[in-house]
């Protein structure tokens, strides 16, 4: 066995936005060892950027401290270099200039540059594309790019905050598999790699230990050794076996939240102004009907890994829309299992119009909508502009969250003719009957 030597050391770090009462950090405690590989993985929003930024010294924390190779981290961590799900390539500069940039700017010597660019731009696979320029590259090129300009600086700590979310699958997947293949090889003098993602699949193919974080505070609520052997495959059982754990206890993690936001709304809605919106999730009423449909037609229980496989849907998009027939109570999750409720089966077997009368009386006990129907009603032409929600949103979600949220509630209160929505004036207006 070899020595286990503790690398990085996160210490009860906490941190606050804006001027919140809840913070977005909450008392995260971690410890990262030489040599290994940790996927930091948990629903978008939760803090994982944040929780990145925090270890490489970008943002600084409020509570705790992080302690890196023995030295406590205050500014900018000059060992760690970052890929970001898109690199921003300088448009004008060729893949080598881009390459060298970096290595520029810590005022290496001409020389020496120039091979160590060369040198990188051939571990990525980029040789041949040194003269050409990022808007003649593909996405996955251009992300090999930025892989070299992290790699180019020698960063002790390789930091990837959702790598390959951007790009196609199978570019994603030889990415993903040859970058593995570097790091087994000990291809690069890297000690440690901490990569963000959301996806299960992905931190169990690359990574030693899973972190799992909850959202809304942002705490660890499990940390999963892998001990698969490498190259993983994921079709072997126990791959399987690893990421079906992994997602029971995602499921876990998000019904707890649930209980909460039950909890939440109850006592919020007796406050006539003042009550807080829920995030709505990334579920589209046929998704979520066919689930349903599904689910009643397998006996009103199904194992939600097995029904991921049956609808050949990936889990980040299955998630949310078990979240979405939860958040309506016409489903229960439960230990990995999701069941359907007697107001489901109901949604199920009711008539068109039956099942669209029961889907509004759903929303109308989402905080999200009665907040929007109060603002509709209480004008007097019924009509509001989508740019007003989005503000009024703002307290309470990021720019990103409320940008998909919009089109969901639109999606879900146009279904139930709880309002409509009109492209050109982009206007919600409930109309005159
Ligand atoms: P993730 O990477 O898990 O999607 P982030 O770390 O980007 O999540 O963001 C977590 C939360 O912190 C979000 O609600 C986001 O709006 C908020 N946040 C992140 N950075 C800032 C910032 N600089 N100022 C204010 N809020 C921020
Ligand atoms: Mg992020």
């Amino acid at each position: 066995m070899k020595n286990i030597k503790e690398f990085i050391k996160v210490k009860g770090i906490t941190k606050y936005f804006g001027g919140s009462d809840k913070p977005t950090l909450e008392d995260i405690n971690l410890t990262i060892n030489e040599g290994e590989f940790i996927a930091i993985l948990g629903p978008s929003g939760s803090g994982k950027s944040t929780l990145l930024r925090t270890i490489t010294g970008l943002v600084e924390s409020d509570y705790g401290e992080v302690v890196f190779d023995g030295k406590k981290v205050t500014g900018v961590n000059p060992y760690a270099s970052i890929v970001f799900q898109t690199f921003a390539l300088y448009p004008w500069l060729t893949v080598r200039e881009n390459v060298e940039l970096g290595l520029k700017a810590k005022g290496f010597p001409k020389d020496y540059t120039r091979r160590k660019a060369e040198e990188l731009i051939r571990l990525i696979g980029l040789d041949g594309f040194e003269e050409a320029y990022p808007k003649e590259l593909s996405g996955g090129m251009r992300q090999r790019v930025g892989f070299a300009r992290a790699l180019a600086v020698e960063p002790k700590l390789l930091c990837l905050d959702e790598p390959f979310s951007a790009l196609d699958f199978l570019t994603a997947e030889n990415l993903r598999t040859e970058l593995v293949d570097l790091w087994q090889e000990k291809r690069m003098p890297i000690k440690s790699i901490i990569m963000i993602t959301h996806g299960i699949e992905e931190a169990v193919l690359m990574a030693d230990k899973i972190v799992m974080l909850s959202r809304n505070p942002a705490h660890i609520i499990a940390e999963i050794k892998i001990d698969l052997p490498h190259p993983r495959n994921r079709k072997s059982p126990e791959f399987e076996k690893i990421v079906d754990n992994v997602y029971k206890l995602l499921i876990k993690g998000k019904t707890e939240n649930n209980e909460e936001k039950k909890l939440n709304k109850s006592v919020s809605s007796n406050k006539e102004n003042g009550e807080k919106p829920i995030q709505i999730p990334n579920a589209h009423v046929g998704v979520m009907s066919g689930l349903l449909e599904l689910i009643d037609d397998n006996g009103g229980k199904m194992d939600i890994y097995q029904l991921g496989g049956d609808l050949m849907m990936e889990i980040d998009d299955l998630l949310p829309n078990i979240e979405g027939i939860s958040m309506l109570n016409f489903a229960e999750v439960k230990e990995g299992d999701i069941f359907i409720t007697e107001l489901g089966k109901e949604f199920v077997e009711l008539d068109k119009d039956e099942s669209k009368e029961l889907f509004k009386k759903q929303l109308k006990d989402i905080s999200t909508f009665r907040l929007i129907m109060n603002v509709l009603n209480n004008k007097r032409n019924h009509t509001m502009k989508e740019e007003f929600f989005k503000e009024l949103f703002k307290q309470h979600f990021s720019y990103n969250e409320i940008e998909g949220m919009m089109d969901i509630i639109i999606d879900w209160g146009r279904y139930a003719e709880l309002f409509t929505y009109d492209h050109d004036s982009e206007e919600l207006y409930i109309p005159s009957f």
